[in-house]
């Protein structure tokens, strides 16, 4: 869907005038030797660029302005091998756009128990150089990333692409255009919120768009483009005979076919990076989009229904986070409980909509009535999820502040056959357990509709928050309600 390796972060090894020629010609050595170890390391998605070392006040200001406009640099590393007096980075960081991570390395693993001398103390003082420099960052209140570990160290390179993906998330959502077909589902709170403050905070716009602007390009399709993608459907997906083409109910199938055609244009045509649209605003449309919102959102689209748009938005985030891993992102919802004690779970699902990326299997294509909206039945995917670590990931507007509420959830395989239940579903149980998740969740003001991961951890999401500067909640196996309680407390006085 996107490739992350295009993308780059600067590698700025910091130190001074004060050592003399050689040895910051042993600095910069070094520090490329770093850079081009981590840029080579499979587990980093992005590329690492050395940058050169810088010594003073006027060369850090510019290398991080640079950074600033750099339309492909997503963020910045930086290591003092060396001592690097810390008023030298005010300047740089004051202006400093991009995100930051702060790599704790130092070139040489191990003390050279038997040579060491005052010249390698010299060299390798990044335990007290590193310390200025965290000092000046945590001065000036700037949020950061700080892995601390030798560079060849495969759990540092990991911890580094964890935010390498973060920032590539963050990258994507600056300037990134998300459209809305009608506005909020009527009366619910959750879902709305405030897009100017999301703009100014995340760097995505939500515009709205008329529904009829959408059917007219629906309308014009092309008719072998359709034919096409009909034979793509029977090729790709379980089909009952009276769906395919001669079938008694073949024309539901076909004007699917054109919803998700004209629907693609749209969001070609637009440059938009995903979509919401609401059941109570379909005038022209023949059925609610189900297969097309299922199939856009396993292309990389962003999507959650009845006009949600942050969920959209969260949801193309961790697509691009996600990308290359195994597992998929989706838009999901909280739908429906069993209670059974000794078997707590959640079933989550949505009316149509849940990203074709999560099927385990082959995806049958299924004609069934929707029961609300009043249109046409809409052909939808339906299909089981597999078990595993995941995810549910909330983007909240608290009125004076965004939240981000994660809670880890263990995803279990369906036991049963819900030969009734026409839609894709997925069976998790939340950490620590039923009652604690979904308390805390709900305490937390979590909204039903989710991104659903499969493979992004709490350190991603933790890092996109931090990245963004807004509030990060987690709920996961340590989480006692007392205290999750006093966390949110506490923060109303932090975010005051
Ligand atoms: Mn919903």
């Amino acid at each position: 869907m996107i490739d992350l390796k295009k993308l780059q972060v600067w590698f700025i090894t910091g130190t001074q005038d004060l050592y003399g020629e050689e040895t910051l010609k042993q600095v910069a050595i070094h520090a490329e030797e770093v850079a081009k170890s981590l840029n080579n390391n499979s587990k980093i998605s992005v590329s690492v660029v050395y940058k050169p070392i810088v010594k003073n006040t006027d060369e850090i200001f510019e290398t991080l302005q640079d950074a600033n406009t750099d339309e492909n640099c997503i963020g910045v590393v930086t290591w003092m091998h060396t001592f690097s007096p810390a008023k030298m980075w005010i300047r740089g960081l004051n202006v400093l756009q991009k995100p930051l991570l702060h790599l704790h390395t130092q070139f040489n693993r191990d003390i050279p128990w038997n040579t060491i001398d005052m010249d390698f103390m010299n060299l390798n003082q990044s335990a007290h150089g590193d310390r200025e420099f965290g000092f000046m960052v945590t001065r000036m209140r700037k949020d950061r990333k700080v892995v601390v570990g030798h560079w060849e160290d495969e759990e540092v390179a990991s911890q580094i692409d964890t935010w390498c993906r973060a920032a590539a998330g963050w990258h994507d959502w600056q300037g990134a255009k998300f459209a809305r077909f009608g506005d909020n589902m009527r009366y619910v709170a959750v879902t709305d919120g405030d897009k100017v403050e999301a703009e100014m905070k995340f760097g995505f716009s939500v515009n709205t768009y008329g529904i009829g602007d959408l059917v007219a390009i629906i309308n014009a399709v092309d008719e072998d483009a359709v034919q096409n993608l009909l034979k793509e459907y029977e090729e790709t997906y379980e089909m009952a005979d009276d769906l395919k083409a001669g079938g008694a109910r073949h024309s539901s199938v076909y004007d699917a076919a054109k919803i998700e055609l004209g629907l693609r244009k749209f969001l070609e045509d637009g440059n938009f990076k995903g979509f919401s649209d609401t059941f109570e605003d379909l005038h022209g449309m023949i059925q609610l989009p189900g297969i097309a919102a299922q199939r856009l959102m396993a292309d990389g689209y962003g999507f959650a229904g009845e006009g949600d748009w942050k969920t959209a938005a969260l949801v193309r985030a961790c697509k691009v986070m996600g990308s290359g891993l195994a597992g998929g992102n989706a838009f999901m919802e909280d739908y429906t409980y069993h209670f059974d004690p000794a078997n707590s779970m959640v079933l989550g699902s949505h009316m149509l909509e849940v990203d074709a990326s999560l099927a385990k299997g082959k995806a049958s294509l299924e004609v069934h009535p929707l029961g609300i909206g009043g249109k046409a039945d809409p052909a939808r995917l339906v299909f089981n999820v597999a078990g595993g670590d995941a995810l549910n990931a909330s983007l909240i507007d608290m009125g004076n502040r965004f939240r981000l509420l994660v809670n880890e959830v263990k995803a279990v395989e369906a036991e049963h056959d819900l030969p009734n239940l026409p839609v894709a579903r997925v069976l998790w149980k939340p950490l620590p357990d039923m009652k604690t998740g979904c308390a805390a969740w709900i305490y937390a003001g979590g909204a039903h509709h989710t991104a659903y991961s499969q493979n992004l951890t709490t350190e991603h999401l933790s890092d996109f928050a931090n990245i963004a500067g807004i509030e990060y909640i987690n709920i996961g196996a340590e989480t006692k309600i007392n205290q999750f309680r006093n966390e949110l407390h506490w923060n109303e006085v932090f975010y005051k």
